[in-house]
């Protein structure tokens, strides 16, 4: 750790469990033993809010992955893992929950200080959402079941099904909430009976770390959870294609997506890809302009922009256009700009120097290509990697920033007339992974939500997300589901029984 990741410790304070985890050399996990990469490389792990030196993680090689898979295999193929009864598997799953729990304040400062987010929202959002997930899923190994049928054909059948596991499930998370994209995936794979390796972001593997300590404190045999962490042209690529592992869970941009998509398709594995998205947000003219101004900041600055369903494409009836601007800019304007670790941050800096580069470039775009620039936007100097939040307004659906997925705290705006008008806007992009409806009109809410091409529709809301309810995309945000009883069918399989009976 360098001087300046140690003063920032010191001067916002964390725990002394955090230090003692960021103090240690840090290893991957597999079949129960922490270990180096195959050929002792590792990589650097930064602190967004200073840039400065945090750790080092072992980059993992295809021959880490080799050993994981084996492990991981050989738990599904009739090891302990196995013969767990569906009770057992509940027990483990909360133990587990229990611990995530007891440590969700070191959890939040770890997630905080690797990934650069609110350490608030850490723990009100990230951890306890991972709890959640765990405590969700922990509930359904007793209750998957198939069904009795009675055939029509001629003879005499018993007829059933039969809800087995997939197998080996191979989860690679992207940086912006890597605890609990982490916990939805493998909450839900340990739920269904699966074993699982997972890739964490190289940007963010920390909080995965630590929770693998938790993995392996809660009882669960060794290999059926492993960490293997690296580069995702290394070990996601290999992942994707390795003849070992049943399905890949993948969470990231959709250019990548569809490069696991292909590749694990070409060798027959089972897929869910969660990807990008540019959701349209409709303020209606009856809506509630003070309150909806309130959740539209919030779900397009929470995470500082960094939010895979975020309602950065806001259209606003006309006849309320100005007015809601104008209370969107002053609800903008109490969101605290300040490092992670500081209670009160709303806004932290961006992940790394790079995605800072990213984000200023559209903001410079959205100038270049004459969208008004109402609030925000400045790209103060570092240390850290911070942006102010932007709202463009008056935008064209031509502009590169109404078009592509930005992944930071810009926001762009225009008017609609007509209702009509209002779908066409929202429906007029690649993505479909939400869309949101501000009004109080219900027959005109419940006109609009047919007619959104998303995965998900807020009313009067934004990121609402529960355990119990499923997320996915349509369209280029991908498909299968996370959460919810749906994604237990995307981890196994339905097997028919036929029996003649005499
Ligand atoms: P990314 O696609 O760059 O990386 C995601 C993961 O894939 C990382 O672990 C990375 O190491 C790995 N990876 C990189 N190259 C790979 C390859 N060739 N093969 C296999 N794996 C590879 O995405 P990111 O920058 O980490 O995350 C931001 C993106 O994730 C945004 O597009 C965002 O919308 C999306 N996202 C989607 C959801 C969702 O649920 N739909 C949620 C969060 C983030």
């Amino acid at each position: 750790m360098d001087s300046l990741v140690r003063n920032y410790l010191d001067q916002y304070g964390v725990s002394d469990a955090t230090r003692r985890f960021l103090a240690k050399p840090q290893k991957m996990f597999i079949d129960g033993a922490w270990v180096d990469s195959a050929n002792g490389a590792t990589f650097d792990i930064f602190e967004p809010s200073t840039g400065g030196l945090v750790t080092r993680a072992p980059s993992g090689t295809a021959d880490d992955l080799d050993r994981a898979v084996r492990a991981a295999r050989r738990q599904f193929d009739g090891g302990e893992w196995r013969r767990l009864k569906p009770l057992e598997r509940e027990r483990l799953l909360h133990r587990l929950a229990d611990l995530i729990e007891t440590h969700g304040d070191e959890l939040a400062e770890i997630e905080a200080i690797d990934m650069g987010k609110s350490v608030t929202f850490a723990r009100e959002i990230d951890i306890q959402g991972t709890v959640d997930t765990f405590r969700y899923f922990a509930g359904w190994p007793s209750k998957l079941h198939g069904r009795t049928v009675e055939p029509s054909i001629p003879g005499n059948y018993l007829a059933y099904t039969r809800k087995e596991p997939l197998g080996v499930v191979a989860a690679i998370v992207p940086w912006n909430f890597p605890l609990q994209t982490m916990a939805w995936k493998v909450a839900a794979a340990l739920a269904a009976g699966c074993t699982v390796i997972v890739k964490p972001a190289e940007l963010t593997s920390l909080s995965t770390l630590r929770f693998a300590e938790l993995v392996q404190e809660a009882g669960f045999p060794d290999g059926v959870v492993n960490i293997v962490t690296g580069k995702g042209s290394v070990i996601g690529a290999a992942m994707s294609a390795h003849p070992g592992i049943n399905k890949v869970t993948f969470t990231g941009s959709t250019p990548v997506g569809q490069e696991v998509g292909r590749t694990a398709v070409g060798n027959l594995k089972h897929v869910t890809l969660e990807l990008g998205g540019k959701s349209p947000v409709l303020v209606l003219d009856d809506a509630d302009l003070a309150s909806a101004a309130r959740a539209v900041a919030n779900g397009v600055f929470f995470n500082s922009g960094q939010v895979c369903d975020a309602g950065t494409r806001v259209y606003v009836q006309r006849s309320v256009h100005d007015a809601f601007l104008d209370e969107l800019i002053a609800v903008t304007r109490t969101l605290k700009l300040a490092p992670g670790l500081d209670r009160d941050c709303y806004i932290g800096p961006m992940v790394s120097a790079q995605q800072k580069k990213v984000v200023a470039g559209y903001i410079e775009a959205g100038r270049r290509e004459g969208a008004k620039l109402v609030h925000g936007g400045a790209t103060p100097e570092g240390p850290g990697h911070f942006i102010e939040p932007a709202i463009f307004a008056h935008c064209t659906p031509d502009m590169s920033i109404v078009r592509e997925e930005i992944f930071g705290p810009v926001l762009v705006t225009s008017p609609f007339d007509t209702l009509e008008e209002a779908v066409s806007l929202a429906n007029d992009t690649p993505f479909g992974l939400a869309a949101a409806i501000y009004s109080n009109d219900l027959a005109r809410v419940h006109t609009l939500i047919p007619q959104l091409h998303a995965g998900s529709v807020y009313v009067n809301a934004h990121s609402t997300i529960d355990p119990s309810m499923p997320f996915g995309g349509f369209k280029d945000s991908g498909f299968g589901k996370d959460l919810g009883p749906e994604q237990l069918d995307y981890l196994m399989e339905t097997k028919a029984v036929w029996i003649t009976l005499p």
